[in-house]
């Protein structure tokens, strides 16, 4: 019976804003929800995106309201193609791509496709990670079983390398999926350096592992879209370079354009599964629209739209730049603010992490009590693991949150 479905947990992640919201304390402060805000705490529009929608709306041709192909439309496809993979080599590989549900849909049709057609016996998920990949491999591939790797050490405060490259060297066999965050590491905002990356990408080519990368922070790491891709492209140039024996399964790409354009609630993204160039697409292609057909038939129409007119219009694809540099400035600056203001207090230990690690995030270090007395007594709203999302400070309330912290920190 219906009536029998058990009841499930909130998400954590939309409950700490819908708990935020209705917290009636004026000074309360949100740094749960992994959204951009500007320096008044307020949603941030961004210019070039103000651009594309005025030439969206005066467009003949983008300003109507019909259906697009089942894999979505296409010149948005190839712009968000090169966005994350360049200007690749086409010798060697080619690349279906297909339209979906910003990062989330993108994640989703990449399990359902892999573990049909693929069928590995395992996916590797980094510890810790974005909790939605554990409940998108659940949902989508059942039969799949869920390895987490090792990836953030509590002690040392930085990246298991180690921990991580012995896992996948012992435990992960040929055709297992293996997930990546291309750049700015959901929670704790620590990537591998290149050299770290290129000895995984040695790992994954020997060991013919699938990698899975999840883009969805592109731009936003560093400030430079280029830059921020070095990751994928360089997996994608080692696993499909000519050699004996080199034969890929592939790799695949899901690419959000939440976060970079501020796009959110739009939902615009894409799955990219890169082959290699002799086998054949036609089927693979197929069974991916069957997949979104029988999902969505057809993906939205407006988000896609603006992506494209900013990505190919070069004089506000220069202004987006400029928008990220903006983004990722201002969180920097708000990282080196909280450091300097919680350090200013005594026995509050090394704050150093905060400003070592990158992106929208930070893992604080901060224990699950800890971060219940900064909401009970400081109605500070942060996730239950330590993450804070440093979007939610600014100038104006850097320093309560400081002074809350230390409190939390020194009792
Ligand atoms: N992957 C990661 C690691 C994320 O942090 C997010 C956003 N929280 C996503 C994917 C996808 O988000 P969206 O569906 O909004 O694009």
């Amino acid at each position: 019976r219906i009536a029998d479905a058990p009841i499930l947990p909130r998400d954590e992640a939309f409950a700490i804003t819908l708990d935020f919201q209705s917290d009636p304390t004026p000074e309360k402060v949100s740094l749960g929800a992994g959204v951009y805000r500007d320096e008044n705490s307020e949603p941030w529009i961004l210019p070039s995106i103000k651009m594309a929608k005025s030439v969206v709306e005066r467009s003949l041709d983008l300003n109507n309201h019909e259906y697009l192909p089942i894999a979505g439309f296409d010149p948005f496809l190839k712009v968000a193609r090169e966005l994350v993979l360049g200007n690749y080599n086409t010798s060697n590989s080619h690349v279906l791509s297909i339209q979906t549900i910003s990062g989330t849909g993108a994640n989703h049709l990449g399990a359902l496709f892999l573990a049909q057609q693929l069928r590995p016996r395992n996916v590797f998920i980094s510890d810790p990670t974005w909790g939605n990949h554990f409940l998108i491999w659940q949902t989508a591939a059942p039969h799949v079983i869920q390895e987490k790797y090792p990836y953030y050490d509590a002690q040392t405060r930085a990246l298991n390398f180690e921990g991580m490259t012995s896992m996948l060297e012992n435990a992960a066999t040929e055709g297992d999926v293996v997930i990546l965050h291309a750049c700015a590491h959901n929670p704790t905002g620590i990537d591998p350096t290149r050299d770290q990356w290129r000895s995984l990408a040695q790992v994954f080519k020997r060991k013919k592992l699938f990698p899975f990368f999840d883009s969805a922070y592109q731009g936003f790491a560093t400030g430079d879209p280029e830059e921020d891709a070095w990751a994928v492209r360089h997996f994608h140039e080692v696993l499909f370079e000519d050699g004996p024996g080199n034969t890929p399964q592939g790799m695949c790409i899901a690419q959000s354009f939440a976060k970079n354009m501020g796009l959110y609630g739009e939902r615009v993204g894409a799955f990219h599964l890169v082959l290699p160039q002799d086998t054949p697409s036609t089927g693979p292609y197929s069974q991916l629209l069957r997949l979104v057909r029988a999902e969505i038939s057809n993906p939205p129409l407006y988000g896609c739209r603006l992506v494209y007119t900013v990505l190919s219009n070069p004089t506000i694809r220069a202004v987006w730049y400029e928008d990220l540099r903006k983004m990722a400035g201002r969180i920097k600056g708000v990282r080196s603010m909280l450091k300097q203001e919680i350090e200013k207090h005594e026995n509050v230990g090394d704050w150093t992490h905060l400003t070592s690690q990158i992106g929208m995030f930070s893992f604080t270090g901060l224990s699950k009590d800890q971060v219940q007395r900064l909401r009970d007594k400081h109605h500070i709203y942060l996730m239950s693991n330590g993450r804070v999302s440093l979007s939610g400070a600014n100038e104006g309330n850097v320093k309560c949150i400081a002074d809350a912290i230390a409190e939390v920190v020194q009792e």
